[in-house]
């Protein structure tokens, strides 16, 4: 059945893929964004599309639209930019999630949230389960992004609770893949970019924190299963590749991708830096059948054909 989906932060990394998908499957799409860390080439392919429009607008602010689902993305996801002006970021995550959630009150819509591991914090449980209740510094450079990512969370609890919204929490593990901002100093772009530019590979810290990269493809997939699940099934889910790297060893195999002759320089780990992260995701697979596909060496060379055409 063709359905008209809101798409929140639809110009970012994800919003953009998820667009794109939900377009290829027959739906009307509306991006909402502000293009504060998104940008119009993300979607640009997408303008010709009749069945696809975008609209510049800030999610603090109330928004009214007939939709049938949304999809609720907008808000900086790389620590650089979330960390920029946090007072924002926090905004964005809460009084957005008020918004958005307010409006599929009132037009009955369903709604997903995308959450985030970093609910988790630096987690003392490995791999983390969703039943974990995270290890999160409240005060900390990282809080303005993983305290309002979990108040949103409560936000949807309650709206479902209280107003009987139809809500899906999903907890994105770290996703790469096309479309990254080259800039943002999220680490899988970092390297690329940098290992492209043989200039030095930026290691925080030893190196010796994990990571577990899911390549957008299966993320997006992911997503729109969940959206598409039964009413019942809420979540929160994590949804991510337990495929778990060091950050050292992910910059070898940059190294290795690319022919590179960049140097690996330390410096050090910033303020709270997770030192390991990895998904159970034994829910996803058993309530959706959802696991991924992509390993991280085909991935990862997807993402550099990328980056080597917009840095070219
Ligand atoms: P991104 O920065 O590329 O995309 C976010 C989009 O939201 C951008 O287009 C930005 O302009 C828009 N935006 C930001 N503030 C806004 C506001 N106030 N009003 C309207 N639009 C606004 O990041 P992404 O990687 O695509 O992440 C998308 C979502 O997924 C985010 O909510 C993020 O927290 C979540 N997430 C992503 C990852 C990941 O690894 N990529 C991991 C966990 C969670
Ligand atoms: N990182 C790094 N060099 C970089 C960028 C990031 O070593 O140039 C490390 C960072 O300290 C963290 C990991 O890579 O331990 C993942 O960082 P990212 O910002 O991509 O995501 P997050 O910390 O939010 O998972």
């Amino acid at each position: 059945m063709k359905k008209r989906i809101l798409v929140t932060g639809g110009a970012g990394f994800l919003g953009s893929h998820l667009c794109e998908k939900l377009l290829d499957e027959g739906h009307e799409v509306i991006s909402l964004d502000n293009y504060f860390t998104g940008n119009k080439m993300n979607i640009v392919h997408l303008l010709d599309n009749p069945f696809f429009e975008a609209v510049r607008h800030d999610v603090t602010m109330p928004f009214f639209i007939e939709v049938d689902e949304i999809y609720n993305l907008a808000c900086p996801a790389s620590p650089v930019h979330y960390q920029y002006n946090p007072i924002k970021t926090i905004k964005t995550s809460v009084s957005g999630a008020i918004n958005m959630l307010g409006l599929a009150k009132r037009i009955k819509a369903r709604i997903l949230q995308a959450s985030t591991s970093e609910v988790y914090g630096d987690p003392q449980v490995h791999p983390q389960t969703e039943d974990y209740w995270g290890h999160v510094n409240p005060i900390g450079t990282r809080a303005c992004y993983d305290e309002g990512k979990r108040c949103a969370e409560s936000l949807f609890m309650n709206y479902h609770i209280q107003n009987k919204v139809r809500i899906k929490i999903m907890r994105i593990f770290n996703t790469y893949g096309p479309r990254m901002h080259p800039n943002d100093g999220r680490v899988v772009s970092n390297f690329i970019v940098q290992a492209l530019k043989n200039e030095d590979i930026t290691i925080y810290g030893d190196g010796s924190q994990t990571r577990s990269f899911c390549y957008v493809d299966d993320l997006i997939a992911g997503m729109i299963r969940f959206m598409e699940s039964g009413e019942e099934f809420i979540g929160p889910v994590n949804i991510g590749n337990p495929d778990e790297f060091t950050i050292l060893e992910l910059a070898q195999k940059v190294i290795g991708l690319t022919g590179s002759r960049s140097r690996l320089v330390y410096a050090p780990l910033p303020e709270d830096d997770p030192m390991q992260r990895q998904p159970n995701i034994s829910l996803a697979k058993k309530e959706l059948d959802w696991e991924p596909v992509i390993k991280l060496e085909e991935g990862l060379l997807k993402t550099i054909e990328y980056f080597t055409r917009i840095i070219s």
